[in-house]
């Protein structure tokens, strides 16, 4: 039995994968981890060595879009899951009970992912046309139609475009003229673990390549990462003003997901440390700015519409000639929005969909019924998955199944 993010279920028969290295996905794995190999890809196998200490020879790195033999007839395929460094869909390919489609059933299981057209042309769908797909397992973290978020190449660009007229507002000069120009405003982005690293990426290039300020544990995971850029990233704090802090510091949602709360005594607190830092009063910060992508952005879109690109708060109450702080929400997703999931699920046309992500006392059969026009109603009473709906995270509670019955 082939179990994939679903390390609470233990038994010595089940063959285990890992979809990336998230830790509501990882949930039940340490070093002690007792009941066998994990099958991931090759990022998110140093992730488990390194990070979560289990032993080596527990942890098996399979190589992208290559059909993995794993015995009994059964095989699986990983394609780049557009999520975090890592991150994969799984293409599974198993004996039918029936004749039909040569005898193959096909599960699909995309663990997080963000959907993008060029999925539509992976190698690894083969010469199968799509609708041998029996199952998918989908990443319902935003499955409604009110998640309209842009495409990330777009609000990417709106963050660097965003950050460098900040930035250029501020900028102090030296009297001699423009040859020494002191940047006055501090810039904090919040990222996961890993993840939102194109976020990064694009600010620096819209800040002419500036270095990106990191905490050594951050530099040594980012190495990790097989990031072509990786040269970007500085464990010196004085190397720029662009900073990167942990996600969640820079304040959260409120209950419900609606509404970003900014964290502003975290906020003053950095930027007294970081200005603390600094020898020459003359060159401290005068202005904060912290970045937060996420997908959680409805709340502002339903008020400024769906094309906004960001969401400003202003810390209130503050003297004029006090420093500024201000947050900015982007609508930056590692996730697929609703279209997106249609457009995946009317290109595999399976013939049942299973939410992988349910909100506390959801009903799955609500997020399947969502795709109910684009499944192959055809081959709906085919057998075969079973799920298993399990671990509470935040405010979600997340079920990463799945048993696949091999
Ligand atoms: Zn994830």
């Amino acid at each position: 039995m082939f179990v994939v993010d679903a390390f609470k279920y233990k038994n010595p028969a089940y063959v285990y994968f890992l979809s990336h290295f998230h830790a509501d996905h990882y949930t039940g794995i340490n070093k002690n981890w007792p009941s066998g190999a994990i099958h991931c890809s090759q990022i998110t196998a140093r992730l488990l060595i390194s990070q979560l200490e289990v032993p080596p020879e527990l942890v098996v790195a399979l190589p992208l879009n290559q059909r993995i033999d794993l015995g009994n007839d059964c095989y699986v395929r990983f394609m780049d899951a557009n999520h975090c460094p890592g991150a994969v869909v799984l293409l599974f390919d198993l004996p039918a009970e029936s004749d039909s489609h040569n005898g193959r059933r096909r599960i699909v299981h995309c663990g997080d992912f963000r959907y993008h057209p060029s999925m539509k042309e992976w190698e690894g769908w083969g010469e199968d046309p799509p609708g041998v797909v029996e199952e998918v397992m989908l990443d319902t973290t935003y499955c409604n139609a009110r998640f309209k978020f842009p495409t990330q190449d777009v609000v990417t660009s709106a963050i660097g475009k965003l950050i460098a007229e900040r930035c250029a507002e501020d900028t102090s000069h030296s009297a001699d003229g423009a040859s020494h120009c002191r940047q006055k405003t501090l810039v904090v982005i919040a990222t996961y673990t890993i993840g939102k690293e194109k976020v990064l990426l694009e600010v620096s290039r819209s800040l002419n390549n500036i270095s990106i300020v990191v905490t050594q544990e951050k530099k040594a995971i980012l190495e990790q990462l097989d990031l072509p850029y990786i040269d970007i990233f500085s464990t010196d704090i004085g190397a720029s003003n662009v900073h990167v802090v942990s996600w969640g510091k820079l304040g959260e949602m409120a209950p419900g997901g609606w509404r970003f709360l900014p964290n502003w005594s975290f906020c003053g607190e950095f930027f007294d440390w970081v200005n603390s830092l600094i020898v020459d009063p003359d060159d401290r910060y005068t202005r904060f700015i912290g970045v937060v992508p996420t997908g959680w952005t409805h709340d502002f879109q339903k008020r400024y519409g769906t094309g906004a690109l960001y969401h400003e708060q202003t810390k209130p109450n503050q003297p004029t000639d006090s420093p500024s702080f201000q947050t900015y929400e982007v609508p930056y997703s590692e996730h697929s929005n609703f279209e997106e999931l249609r457009l995946f699920i009317e290109f595999l046309k399976p013939a049942r969909v299973t939410p992988t992500v349910v909100p506390k006392a959801g009903n799955p059969t609500k997020f399947s019924n969502m795709f109910r026009d684009l499944v192959d109603s055809r081959r709906s009473h085919a057998k075969g998955i079973q799920g298993l709906f399990g671990s509470k995270v935040n405010r979600m509670m997340l079920s990463h199944l799945a048993r696949v019955l091999s």
